[in-house]
Parts: C-alpha cells; structure tokens; sequence
C-alpha cells in the first residue's frame, strides 16, 4: 500500500508546528516508526522542532529533501514528517512521491503564502497533490478575525511600516533596522508598491 501524504498549511502563528507534533505524538502512541526533518536554514533549535506554545521533538536537519533518503531504512519506517517545507525552494513532490510508493507516510508543514501573498514554490507543488489540507487560521492582531496572510512590518526611522513588494523574500541580516511579523486578516493585511 502506498503512502498518503498530508499537508498543513497557514500563516504564521497559526499553529501549524503545533499540529505537525500532535499528529506524530498520536502515530508514536499508535506504535508507529517514523523520521522528523527540517530545513538546515531554521538555526533557531538545531535538532528540535519546536512550536512557539513550547512542545519540542527531536528532528534531523537536512539541507535539501533528498537527503531524507540517507535515513531511510527498508521496511522500518511507517512515516516521516518535516517542518517548515516552504525553505525547501526545489520541486519536492517528485521525491517525495518516491518515498510514498515506498508505503511510508508523508506529513508536512509550512508557509503557504510569503509577505508578499505570493506562493512558495515547494509548498504549492504539495498541496495541489495531497490527499489531505489541512488550512490553519491565526488570530489578525489588529481586528482579531480569522487570519491567513503574514504581514511583514519593516522598522524605519523608529517607526513600522508595511513591508514593499519590492523588498526580498528571504531577508539578509542587517540589511534593515528591524523586522516583525503578523498574521493579520485580508483586510487588516497591506503591502507597500
Ligand atoms: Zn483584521
């Protein structure tokens, strides 16, 4: 039987490592055998995925997916999970079909939409081929409805604006002041031509 694979998606501060630690605690109580990645880029807790209400479990760091296949053991694992799949920019369903027709499940978390409300690349491929969405909701810190987009405010003059269009996705360190970000509704959500 092949692998189902299942993705979690949302803003930022929606819960979505949250959710990506439930659905493997509840496997390991099921006596199920499975592997947690994450992106190398994510230095916050280098072998720990942790959610931000503080639950963490112990995760493999892995620059590229195709490295998942160097822990991989024939028959021995019932699932993988990874976290944070929107900093994986390469088209990733290709492998991870691969390790689905292995009979292994996929679960997967990430950013579906960046500042800008643009798709990431790796995080569309998935979700247009999943067998289960699972869309995740923060709360707009400014009128406090469902939120789905990450307002991305940029510090300047001691004062924050909404991000530009312009502004780069991935940010480098010192480039600017300051940065935040805030899951905010449609409404409530700017961007800066
Ligand atoms: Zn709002």
């Amino acid at each position: 039987m092949k692998g189902r694979l299942e993705i979690i998606i949302g803003p930022m501060y929606s819960g979505k490592t949250e959710e990506l630690i439930r659905r493997i605690t509840r496997r390991r109580i099921a006596k199920q055998s499975g592997l947690v990645f994450k992106p190398v880029v994510d230095t916050r807790d280098k072998s720990f995925v942790k959610s931000r209400a503080g639950t963490t479990i112990e995760a493999i760091p892995i620059s590229k997916i195709s490295d998942i296949f160097d822990f991989l053991e024939d028959g021995k694992n019932d699932f993988i999970a990874i976290d944070e799949i929107q900093f994986f920019d390469e088209p990733i369903y290709n492998i991870l079909e691969d390790i689905l027709n292995r009979g292994i499940d996929v679960i997967s978390s990430g950013l579906n939409l960046d500042f800008k409300g643009e798709p990431f690349k790796s995080v569309e491929d998935l979700v247009i081929r999943a067998d289960d969405i699972t869309l995740l909701k923060a709360v707009c810190v400014v009128c406090g409805k469902d939120a789905t987009r990450t307002q991305r405010m940029i510090l300047k003059n001691g004062e924050w604006l909404p991000a530009s269009k312009r502004d780069d996705v991935i940010l480098i360190d010192g480039s600017i002041e300051g940065v935040k970000y805030e899951p905010r509704c449609r409404d409530c959500w700017k961007i800066l031509d």
